[in-house]
């Protein structure tokens, strides 16, 4: 009787865990309806032809199948996962070897939280975070702001690309506006000054169409740059050609 319960015990345990084709166990098993609920919220993977809709879900499946994303104090559905996925594999989808080798888990939040990962009180008001020291390897998110950047895919902002956009940039060790494996060696020095020119000119003027939080920082330049290009490409490239031209290049998302 004893190992009867025993071996049901064993095989409730096992139905909660999963495996991959390479025998690693797996966080999460993506869901069947992966590919409908990018069809329903992503507008860039609409506007991929089907053989880079099959790679783009495949990502995002691995992705969510092997990065713990978690609610703190918030139900997580699905299509939260699938949000943030999503938004990592949007940066580097042309480079299919990429992996994202310094995020294991994201947390997402009901609300804002201030810089000490509190969810209350004053000074609440970061929507996403990527963690250092303690929280190295962690990604901190408003679900609304998630949610919310998915809804809106033309406005410019996007928080969960913003913070994967500081994850590429940190790959190289150092988080300063540089992703390095997004660049040649030559194109170093024209990036770091391009991004100089911008900050100076947003400071020097109080109308900019980038968003003034990029000249806080090279770091935030970045990020917030990407956002900008990965959500009104036509815009930026009228307004800002050079530059426009220079991610083009660091995205891989020119001609072919
Ligand atoms: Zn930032």
């Amino acid at each position: 009787m004893a190992g009867l319960i025993i071996l049901i015990i064993a095989m409730a345990i096992g139905a909660f865990i999963y495996y991959d084709h390479k025998g690693r166990t797996l966080k999460y098993k993506a869901p069947d309806t992966t590919s409908q609920l990018l069809e329903d919220n992503v507008s860039f993977y609409q506007n991929l032809q089907l053989q880079d809709k099959l790679a783009f879900e495949t990502r995002v499946k691995d992705f969510i199948e092997h990065t713990s994303i978690r609610g703190i104090d918030v139900e997580i559905e699905d299509l939260d996962r699938i949000l943030v996925a999503a938004s990592a594999i949007i940066l580097i989808f042309p480079f299919p070897d990429w992996k994202y080798n310094n995020i294991s888990e994201v947390l997402l939040y009901k609300g804002t939280f201030s810089k000490n990962f509190e969810t209350e009180g004053e000074g609440r008001n970061v929507l996403g975070m990527v963690g250092d020291g303690a929280l190295h390897h962690e990604m901190l998110l408003s679900k609304p702001s998630l949610r919310s950047s998915f809804n809106n895919p033309t406005d410019g902002r996007n928080t969960a690309i913003h913070e994967f956009a500081h994850l590429l940039d940190k790959a190289d060790g150092a988080t300063d506006g540089i992703p390095e494996y997004l660049l040649t060696r030559p194109e170093v020095l024209p990036w770091a000054s391009q991004i100089h020119k911008t900050i100076q000119h947003m400071r020097a003027t109080s109308h900019s169409d980038i968003d003034s939080y990029g000249a806080t920082n090279d770091a935030e330049f970045f990020a917030v740059i990407s956002e900008y290009f990965f959500e009104k490409p036509d815009k930026l490239k009228e307004h800002h050609p050079e530059l426009y031209s220079m991610l083009e290049k660091m995205f891989n998302r020119g001609s072919g």
